[in-house]
């Protein structure tokens, strides 16, 4: 999922792991889950987080691969929400994703006008107190994502992967968007509750006879 805040990457991502059987692993609920745990970590993290600035590389792959290890073995595949957000974590996450033969199926960028995404931001931030759905906070993240993040659209575009979807509209339409284009990929599953036709991902147990999960530095 690949969209800026407020675009409604959560509430699709979720949907659309129940429809596909893969895991839901969102980048940002895993940060806030270390920052809540008050660790050591979870105070590096809480500086960057709260201002709405990204967190270092070595510390998001440190974080989330272990987690797209477990669902790549549990279930075959993951819908992962908030990450890539940059080149270059794009560009290391397709030489991990080589290294343990995970394959990305498909690219989801959804969109709304940024007057929209403001509006729906500061409204989760009344009802769920999250401390960077504050005004001068969501502007930040709004900018973020247009310099480090938007450059990926064009990349994922070029690779033919990417779905992109207005999300300024029911939220009924935009679900059958996404099943139309994920059927038409193999990537749901059937009526009946059968896993998808394709897999998510290559075979999980090729990840056994892989190199270790860690992420090299640099
Ligand atoms: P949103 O997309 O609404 O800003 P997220 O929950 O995806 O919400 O991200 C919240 C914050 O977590 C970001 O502002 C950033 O600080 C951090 N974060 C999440 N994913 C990444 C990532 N892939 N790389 C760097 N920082 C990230």
């Amino acid at each position: 999922m690949l969209s800026p805040p407020g675009a409604g990457k959560g509430t699709h991502g979720r949907w659309l792991t129940q429809q596909t059987g893969a895991i839901h692993i969102s980048s940002g609920d895993l940060l806030r889950d270390e920052v809540a745990s008050g660790s050591h970590l979870g105070q590096q993290l809480a500086g960057y987080t709260a201002r709405g600035d990204l967190v270092p590389d070595d510390l998001i792959f440190s974080i989330l691969m272990p987690a797209v290890i477990a669902a790549a073995r549990e279930t075959g595949g993951y819908v992962l929400d908030g990450f890539p957000r940059t080149m270059p974590q794009a560009l290391r996450a397709a030489q991990l994703g080589a290294e343990l033969d995970l394959t990305c199926d498909a690219v989801v960028y959804l969109t709304a006008p940024e007057d929209e995404l403001v509006a729906r931001l500061l409204d989760r931030g009344d009802r769920d107190g999250r401390d960077d759905d504050r005004l001068a906070v969501i502007r930040h993240r709004l900018a973020v994502f247009a310099g480090e993040t938007a450059p990926l659209v064009d990349y994922y575009r070029s690779r033919e992967i990417l779905l992109e979807l207005s999300t300024d509209r029911p939220e009924a339409e935009v679900r059958a968007d996404l099943r139309a284009w994920f059927e038409a990929r193999g990537l749901m599953r059937s009526a009946d509750g059968k896993a998808p036709s394709r897999r998510l991902l290559s075979s999980p147990q090729q990840l056994s006879h892989s190199r270790p999960a860690e992420p090299q530095p640099g």
